[in-house]
């Protein structure tokens, strides 16, 4: 039987990891399963969790909630692909009315596939933001990345998510030889949008049939093209994220990157991740994990895991992407919740 958490119950400590950290944003992963199978992210033919291994909608619920009263003031529902999870608007009603009682916000990252049924919902549930994965504006380009996706369907999930009044923005994993040609038609696409837009490095997680070397390429190679163009600055936008922040001359655009292969950024990690089994994973880039699922299901201690956690939580992750031949980090991106 799922153990039940009151919120009269008193507060237990906040969360702060054994590095002094405090942690407040917590990626929850409602599903590792998808319908897109992108290069990078997952193996043409991959194995999903069998149904027993997975949380239900009121577990990952009252794991959720027992966080907030922990201290977290941020959930973000990923996955896997969020909205192919059966209950989601169940769970992201349940989770959006905690905003205000402790949680100050409810985000979702998606690959904008189901986008356009879900964001009335979204919105009505309290998101205000969705982060939308988009390599590429090139069709072919992404029906290749993506293995089985449609470009269109992506752009008319973005419509619908701003006409529901969520604002978006866009991830893009920069993958050299497959979109290395897309950054400047992509920040046209977000500045006529009115996107701003992150970029990521590819990182080595999970078996995948490419050779992710093959496609690495560091972000400052990938952002010459613009660097040659126009100037670009940074600026002050602390969100204890991995993105450093940059302005783009005549452009709105706030530029977001993401280097954790070329240029570490663990020391102000805010985060921990919660996968749909119920494993904390405290770093993105590490195997450690305290398992809750159990201590759940029989009533065991919750709070006291949650602690064990946090006191072993890394100082920083361990990526290196000249290791060819078996990635830093065995299990998937899709896995832990990007
Ligand atoms: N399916 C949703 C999506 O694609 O937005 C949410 C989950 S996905 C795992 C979250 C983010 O992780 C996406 O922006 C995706 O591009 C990124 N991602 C997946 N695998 C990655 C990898 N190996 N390296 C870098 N980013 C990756
Ligand atoms: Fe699915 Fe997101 Fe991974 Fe692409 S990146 S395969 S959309 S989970």
């Amino acid at each position: 039987m799922a153990a039940t958490f009151s919120r009269t119950e008193a507060p237990a400590a906040p969360l702060t990891d054994g590095h002094g950290r405090r942690i407040s944003y917590l990626r929850l992963s409602v599903t590792d399963r998808c319908d897109l199978r992108c290069r990078y992210c997952m193996a043409e033919d991959m194995t999903f969790l069998p149904r027993s291994a997975v949380l239900s909608i009121e577990e990952m619920a009252e794991l959720a909630e027992r966080f907030v009263a922990r201290g977290i003031r941020h959930i973000r529902l990923t996955g896997g692909e969020p909205l192919v999870r059966r209950g989601i608007d169940t769970l992201a009603m349940r989770l959006g009315a905690l905003i205000g009682r402790g949680l100050d916000e409810l985000t979702l990252t998606t690959n904008a596939m189901r986008l356009a049924d879900h964001a009335p919902m979204l919105a009505e549930a309290g998101v205000r933001r969705v982060n939308v994965s988009l390599d590429t504006l090139d069709a072919a380009a992404f029906r290749h990345i993506t293995r089985v996706g449609d470009l269109d369907a992506a752009l008319h999930g973005i419509a619908a998510a701003q006409q529901a009044g969520l604002a978006v923005k866009i991830n893009m994993v920069a993958l050299a030889g497959l979109n290395e040609d897309q950054l400047l038609p992509m920040l046209d696409f977000c500045a006529a949008n009115g996107c701003d837009l992150t970029l990521i490095e590819t990182m080595p997680l999970g078996e995948v049939e490419d050779d992710r070397s093959d496609h690495y390429i560091p972000l400052h190679q990938f952002v010459a093209p613009l660097r040659a163009e126009r100037p670009i600055w940074p600026v002050d936008k602390a969100t204890g994220g991995p993105a450093r922040y940059f302005a783009i001359e005549d452009s709105p655009v706030t530029l977001g990157l993401i280097t954790p292969l070329s240029q570490n950024f663990c020391a102000t990690c805010n985060r921990i991740r919660l996968t749909v089994e119920g494993r904390i994973y405290m770093c993105l880039g590490q195997d450690d994990h305290v398992d809750l699922r159990a201590a759940l299901r029989e009533g065991g201690d919750v709070d006291g895991l949650i602690d064990a956690a946090l006191a072993g939580k890394p100082r920083a992750h361990d990526f290196h992407i000249e290791r060819k031949s078996t990635p830093a980090v065995a299990r998937h991106m899709s896995a832990t919740g990007g």
